[in-house]
């Protein structure tokens, strides 16, 4: 059977230059950076070339990124070190936000007593840009974490104007830009955003590895205690080809963009319009949404619904509901839950997330496997 893939928002198959990198890196890179000797000096050399790359693509000095983990892990560290170091004492935020978010939001709320204000929503999925103003204007000590783009619905935030409003009063912006990253042009130096977070897995680069983007001049206390590894930031040799392997699938990402966003978008129309050929009362999730993600409300019964993701799945289609984190789950999606009506809550809404990889025959089998469930 062939299996269709597209919950590219959940994770991306790697680029096949890639895994080239990265086994040539751990066959040739195996020693430990730290090490003083050649073959040690060779690893850090990877290392920092790697970082001077990723700095390049998204217009950054390469002192400002650290790598770690995972986005998740990067968010953590910003978010509570905001609040620990930087004496923030009020964060907004939007209950639209990743869990590695909302959940770290929470916590930090727990334990040390800080005030948390949620942007409303509108219809369209996108955040109240006046009620983020409201919220700002009676603020202090504050940082501002809104996501780009949303990993659910696909709904862009302009951060620019986000960045504009938050350094009007003085406030520090963390933005969650695990979506845009590798898909969207940016250049850090033009705007006055504090902190991104990315993931390689998003990007057709490894799982396990991410970077924080902490501007010059704002000083976080260390993620972990140990060696000296990212200038004593985070503690623990560094997982070198995975690095490798995440500034290769930047360096790659970049380079096919506009050919890459072009043949994405034209899968995603033709994905609607076939949807809307077959489901005359289907409805798209949000409006202007991002090129990759297409999130739709079929109409479809109760007795469907609950049994749709997993038919699909029998039929070798690999679709979401909601955040990867909730498939197969029939509880509604807390990004969803923010603006979809009652009504539309309890019909199936699926998220179809697109790559390069994907084709109009994909699309053709998905369209089909719909249609039989
Ligand atoms: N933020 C967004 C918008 C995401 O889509 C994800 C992954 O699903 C994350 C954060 C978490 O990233 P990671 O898998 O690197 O922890």
């Amino acid at each position: 059977m062939k299996t269709v893939y597209l919950d590219n928002a959940a994770t991306t198959p790697l680029r096949e230059e890639v895994l080239v990198a990265m086994l040539e890196s751990a066959r040739d890179n195996f020693g430990n950076p730290s090490s003083t000797h050649s073959i040690g000096r060779s690893a850090k050399g990877a290392i920092e070339n790697s970082r001077k790359n990723i700095a390049k693509n998204i217009g950054c000095n390469a002192q400002e990124i650290v790598f770690t983990a995972s986005a998740t892990e990067a968010t953590n560290w910003i978010l509570r070190n905001s609040v620990t170091q930087l004496k923030v004492k009020h964060i907004i935020t939007s209950r639209i936000e990743h869990h590695a978010t909302l959940y770290t939001v929470q916590q930090l709320e727990r334990e040390f007593g800080i005030e948390v204000s949620y942007v409303a929503i509108l219809k369209d999925g996108s955040i109240d840009y006046t009620h983020l103003s409201q919220l700002l204007s009676e603020s202090k000590n504050t940082l501002v974490s809104l996501m780009h783009i949303n990993n659910e619905t696909g709904v862009i935030t302009d951060i620019e104007k986000v960045a504009r409003l938050t350094k009007q009063v003085n406030a520090l912006f963390h933005c969650d830009t695990v979506q845009s990253v590798g898909k969207l042009e940016l250049n850090l130096a033009e705007f006055p955003i504090d902190f991104i977070v990315a993931s390689a897995h998003k990007f057709h680069g490894p799982k396990g590895v991410g970077f924080a983007y902490i501007k010059k001049g704002i000083l976080l206390r260390a993620l972990l205690f140990g060696g000296e590894q990212e200038k004593g930031l985070r503690a623990g040799t560094e997982a070198v080809h995975q690095i490798v392997g995440m500034a290769k699938a930047l360096e790659l990402s970049y380079a096919n963009l506009a050919s890459d966003k072009e043949h994405i978008l034209g899968i995603k129309n033709y994905c609607w319009e076939k949807i809307r050929e077959t489901f005359i009362d289907a409805k798209c999730n949000g409006e202007n949404t991002f090129y990759t993600i297409l999130n739709i409300v079929l109409p479809l019964s109760e007795s469907k619904t609950a049994m749709l993701l997993f038919n699909l799945d029998m039929k070798g289609i690999a679709v979401s509901r909601g955040s990867a984190c909730q498939s197969g789950s029939v509880k509604p999606s807390h990004v969803l839950s923010e603006f979809l009506s009652e009504q539309d809550l309890l019909k199936p809404s699926l998220r179809i997330s697109f790559s390069h990889e994907n084709t109009k025959e994909e699309i053709d089998l998905f369209i089909e496997a719909l249609k039989s469930v």
